[in-house]
């Protein structure tokens, strides 16, 4: 299977133990193309100042450029106005951004967090916090045994106490995806605000905040071919503009006094200290890739990989399959699976010998692993370049597990 695209990310062809790479955990971080690499380049060599703070022309190009991606990221999404754009180091610090300010200031004693069990811990742990300090009860959506969010407990679950639902797009252990829109509406047809962590489904699916109608949106730019160190929160201007200050310090203010200080409006109100411009100069080369290719062809290749990948492991006696074990309904080509009998990371380990990377772990999900009644799991996860070949080659290394560990 001839893929065009492997050619633009330099790290495929790198060798690890003098066997090729096989670059198989995605979703932990996905590689980046050489576009992204040069646009950096480039921003340090030729634009870098501190944006906003000179006067001088470099410091303008250094504004211009971090305003330009957030005007593309602001389009990608299909957001009304790029001050709805708020850039964040990445999905957690967006998660903890909301939580501390939108949560902290709207939540009281006995209202309700809904979250699903398949959360990651970074959709978890902010909210755990804020519903100590005020007095609130998280509630989750548990699954059914194909990684499905069970239909009766969304129409149970979110009720008129809940004031906040947070929900991954696309789980990260089971590669499900979940009916955002759904949950969205249900959401609001009881007032909660609703949140989507896209982490999993950005880099994937096309996201069109209006059309979905969501409130909040968490997302990493190194989970789609950005460098790390920049992320995504977007919300509606008027959530935004109703929310206090998370972090405060430089550039986040407008008048300062000894004792007391006014807040800059939207963007900047959520975005103290000096920004990570080459990062987003590097998101915003990563969408340009991302559109340039087209969702379509990404989600083609995958849907192809993550087929053939479920079909060959179901073949494997050895193997339990986490989540969908068919993909009979749509999935992301994200996959969880133990060899039977043997720890997770052994069979990373033995994986590694042969140059695949994959992860092995409780994933940052411990809940859902406690809910699968596992203590970790292995996991492959596809982006677009990757190939079947390499699915080949991972599937002989894993036949070779149970040999040698019997
Ligand atoms: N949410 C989901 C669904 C994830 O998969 C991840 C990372 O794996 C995160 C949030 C956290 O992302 P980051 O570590 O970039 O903040």
């Amino acid at each position: 299977m001839y893929n065009q695209f492997r050619q633009d990310f330099p790290v495929l062809n790198s060798n690890f133990h003098d066997k090729q790479l096989i670059y198989l955990d995605n979703a932990a971080t996905s590689q980046k193309p050489s576009s992204v690499l040069q646009a950096v380049k480039e921003y340090y060599q030729k634009h870098n100042a501190n944006p906003y703070r000179g006067l001088y022309g470099l410091s303008v190009k250094a504004t211009d450029a971090y305003e330009s991606a957030r005007k593309l990221t602001a389009e990608f999404i299909h957001a009304d106005n790029p001050s709805e754009v708020i850039f964040t180091r990445n999905t957690t610090e967006a998660l903890n951004l909301l939580a501390y300010s939108y949560g902290r200031s709207v939540l009281k004693s006995g209202d309700e967090i809904v979250l699903s069990i398949s959360e990651h811990h970074s959709n978890i742990i902010p909210w755990q916090q804020v519903a100590k300090e005020k007095g609130a009860v998280l509630k989750y959506l548990y699954l059914s045994d194909d990684g499905r969010i069970i239909e009766e407990d969304l129409e149970k679950k979110i009720t008129e106490r809940t004031k906040i639902v947070s929900i991954a797009h696309v789980s990260n252990v089971l590669g499900t995806i979940h009916p955002i829109e759904k949950i969205i509406q249900k959401a609001h047809s009881v007032g909660a605000v609703a949140v989507v962590d896209t982490a999993q489904g950005i880099p994937h699916y096309p996201v069109d905040v209006q059309k979905l109608d969501v409130d909040f949106l968490a997302f990493s730019g190194h989970k789609m071919l950005a460098p790390m160190g920049i992320g995504v929160l977007y919300g509606k201007e008027k959530l935004l503009n109703a929310m206090p200050p998370f972090l405060t310090g430089g550039e986040m203010i407008e008048i300062v006094s000894e004792q007391d200080a006014t807040f800059a409006p939207l963007p900047h109100k959520f975005e103290a200290g000096t920004p990570n411009v080459g990062g987003a100069v590097g998101l915003a080369a990563a969408i340009e890739y991302i559109n340039h290719i087209g969702y379509e062809t990404i989600q083609n290749i995958e849907e192809e990989l993550t087929d053939y990948a479920l079909q060959e492991l179901n073949k494997l006696p050895e193997i339990t399959i986490y989540g969908d074990k068919v993909n009979c309904r749509k999935r992301c080509g994200v996959i969880s699976f133990n060899v039977n009998g043997v720890h997770p990371h052994d069979t990373a380990s033995i994986l590694d010998g042969d140059g695949i990377a994959v992860r092995a772990g409780h994933h940052c999900a411990q809940p859902l692993m406690k809910y699968l009644n596992v203590p970790a799991t292995c996991r492959i996860s596809f982006y677009f370049y990757n190939t079947k070949e390499e699915i080949n080659l991972f599937i002989q290394s894993l036949k070779k597990v149970r040999r040698l560990l019997g």
